[in-house]
């Protein structure tokens, strides 16, 4: 189950650096930008999704995997979008898993398909999963989501339990108004299930209409003084390698996490780069900084080398970091299903 593996410091021996001397050593990919839910700080209810020969393929996504790993990168997202309604993700995830000089595959999905497919993701080597849950209440959940049923995603919960990742962790957007009445409700199920869990501050990618961004902002430090009332926190400094940090609770084995893009930014140490679901190596979400991978590889098919170096050359444009306000018209008009998130 959630087994308390100790956390260690970076040890990659990733080459790729940027020009402020951050190593990168994880990245992130979106594999799909479709997804069988809507959430309403994600996706607008109406979306476009991009035609199929504009997105990278199984076998394109493969070899930029391997491109990584081979640069050192020693730890592998795969997200979307939905990535596990992707057709053949399985033979993705068999094939990324199998990478000698991988440390970690991970995943972030709604949890709308693990039932079926959370035994074969641990087969294929994924250690740890995340899962987004923002609601605990049937009716909420699919208001948030416009689409989810939330026994079936508690179901996949249940099943990923089960299934024995290395860890687990809950993902959860909390939105003034609509869900932070929520928040002991979602902390009291981490622990029942033994699991972690995160709190994500909600950015500003992408024009949505469901609501005004500035109004719901909650930030992780309200968050925090909530939970607080309730159970005493120890901040740790354990790390999963991404942006949470993390707080402990001495009666439980369940971590508590805070992702704050606004509130604290983590630029200063990210190890991150994204891949976008048609190629954009992105330096950094909050930006638009990118180089075309897709390019490269559909003019050099199965040159490595060449790839390899465009990734290489791609870390002097990383910018210092992201300036996000929710107050202000989306810099980024680009939604994160598309991005890596
Ligand atoms: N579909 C999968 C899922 O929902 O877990 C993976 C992709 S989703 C884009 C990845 C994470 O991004 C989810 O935890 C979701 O809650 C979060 N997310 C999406 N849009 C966001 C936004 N505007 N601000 C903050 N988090 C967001
Ligand atoms: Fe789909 Fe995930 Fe975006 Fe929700 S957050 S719409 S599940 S991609």
């Amino acid at each position: 189950m959630n087994c308390r593996e100790p956390v260690t410091e970076d040890q990659s021996t990733s080459i790729l650096v940027d020009k402020f001397g951050r190593r990168v050593t994880y990245v992130r990919i979106s594999i799909t930008d479709r997804c069988d839910f809507r959430c309403v700080y994600c996706m607008d209810e109406e979306m476009t999704f991009l035609p199929r020969a504009e997105i990278l393929s199984l076998e394109e996504i493969s070899a930029v995997a391997r491109a990584f790993s081979e640069l050192g990168v020693g730890k592998i997202r795969l997200t979307g979008g939905e990535p596990l309604i992707r057709k053949g993700v399985m033979s993705l995830v068999d094939e990324v898993g199998a990478l000698p000089n991988l440390d970690e595959l991970v995943l972030t999905t709604n949890g709308s398909q693990l039932t079926k497919l959370s035994s074969g993701l641990v087969s294929a080597g994924v250690k740890r999963i995340n899962i987004s849950l923002d609601s605990l209440k049937a009716d909420r959940f699919l208001q948030l989501t416009r689409t989810g049923n939330l026994d079936t995603v508690l179901k996949g919960v249940d099943s990923a339990v089960a299934a024995g990742f290395k860890r687990i962790k809950l993902n959860a957007v909390i939105l003034k108004g609509r869900n932070d009445d929520e928040i002991i409700d979602l902390v009291n199920y981490a622990r029942e299930k033994e699991i972690d869990i995160s709190f994500i501050e909600e950015m500003p990618l992408g024009n949505i209409s469901s609501h005004d961004r500035a109004e719901s902002y909650c930030s992780s430090d309200e968050i925090l003084e909530i939970i607080s009332q309730t159970y005493t926190l120890t901040s740790s400094s354990e790390s999963t390698g991404g942006p949470s940090k993390y707080y402990t609770m001495a009666d439980s084995n369940s971590r508590i996490g805070f992702i704050s893009p606004h509130s604290h930014n983590f630029c200063g140490d990210c190890n991150r780069v994204r891949v976008t679901v048609e190629g954009r190596l992105l330096l950094c979400l909050g930006n638009e900084h990118s180089v075309d991978l897709k390019g490269v590889l559909r003019e050099y098919p199965g040159d490595l080398t060449k790839l390899k170096k465009v990734i290489v050359d791609a870390m002097d444009l990383k910018p210092e970091r992201h300036y996000f306000d929710n107050n202000a018209d989306p810099q980024i008009l680009r939604f994160m299903n598309t991005t890596g998130g």
